[in-house]
């Protein structure tokens, strides 16, 4: 069996890019219109010898104010219940959201092992300004840059590492 990494986070973070990165796909839609892939979406990836399946979500309800549960796609839900890993993607540029503290709690309640990904960190200076996801209590923040492949192989070796 393949390890399984669901790729989970508030809408726009750039998880699709990451989805696409992954798989080398265009499969998923990547788009600048928050929550526009609303489906879970698998795909196949390698690295090295290493094979995985990576699951692209819709990611959370972007107007939902109430509690994670009911805020958290259901899809979203069956796709980290079918991870072996969770990759957890914050936006680095955008900085912390009350809803990245809500997907923490959740994730950190769940038990189920995660890697804190900081995507959109091309060009930032990774100690100064990642500071603040440490505050999510998840661990080392692996900076990436999805668009650029920056950080993605050692994510990958992260992640996996992890199963
Ligand atoms: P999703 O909603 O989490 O799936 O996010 P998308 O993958 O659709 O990306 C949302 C936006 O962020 C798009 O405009 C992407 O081009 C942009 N984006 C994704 N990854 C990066 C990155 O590494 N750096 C920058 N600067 N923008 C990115
Ligand atoms: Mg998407």
């Amino acid at each position: 069996m393949k390890p399984v990494i669901a790729l989970v986070g508030r809408p726009n973070v750039g998880k699709s890019t990451l989805f696409n990165r992954l798989t080398k796909s265009r499969d998923a839609i990547v788009a600048d219109f928050a929550g526009l892939t609303r489906d879970r979406h698998y795909g196949n990836g390698r690295q090295g010898k290493r094979e995985f399946i990576v699951i692209d979500t819709g990611g959370f309800e972007p107007d939902a104010s109430a509690g994670i549960y009911r805020e958290m796609a259901k899809q979203t839900q069956q796709a980290v219940a079918e991870a072996d890993v969770v990759v957890f993607v914050v936006d680095a540029r955008a900085g912390l959201s009350a809803q990245d503290h809500d997907i923490a709690n959740y994730l950190r309640r769940l038990g189920k092992p995660t890697v804190l990904v900081a995507n959109k960190a091309e060009g930032m200076l990774e100690g100064v300004q990642l500071a603040e996801f440490y505050e999510l209590a998840l661990g080392e923040v692996q900076a990436v840059s999805a668009a650029h492949g920056q950080g993605v192989r050692s994510l990958v070796d992260r992640a996996l590492d992890l199963v």
